[in-house]
């Protein structure tokens, strides 16, 4: 029964393989989900600094924060060009959209 026992072998083998490769993908599942809350944290981090230094504070990554606000600079001009195209601008009380003819905000009443 030599051929039973081989087989036997490779079976019980391939089965450990099998669990071994699913095993493997939870474990890399799960540090993936510890990479990400970290990256959160690195973000909040990030966030925190940058808030300091448009306060005009000294968190140092004087560097990175100029690029920042270069971005969001970069940002606003993008938006007002949709604006445009849409034919409507950003109601100055609430931030809605509104018609450029449209003398009420329809969102929060404001005059515009
Ligand atoms: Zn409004």
């Amino acid at each position: 029964m030599a051929f039973m026992d081989d087989l036997k072998k490779f079976t019980n083998k391939v089965a450990k393989k099998t669990g071994d490769t699913v095993e493997v993908s939870k474990l890399n599942m799960s540090i993936s989900q510890e990479r990400s809350k970290i990256n959160k944290l690195y973000s909040e981090i990030g966030k925190a600094a940058y808030e300091e230094y448009k306060a005009g504070n000294d968190v140092g990554f004087t560097d990175k924060c100029e690029v920042i606000a270069e971005h969001e600079a970069t940002i606003e001009q993008l938006q007002q060009k949709i604006l445009e195209i849409k034919n409507v601008k950003n109601c100055p009380s609430c931030g809605a959209e509104v018609g450029l003819e449209t003398g009420f905000c329809p969102q929060c009443g404001a005059k515009q």
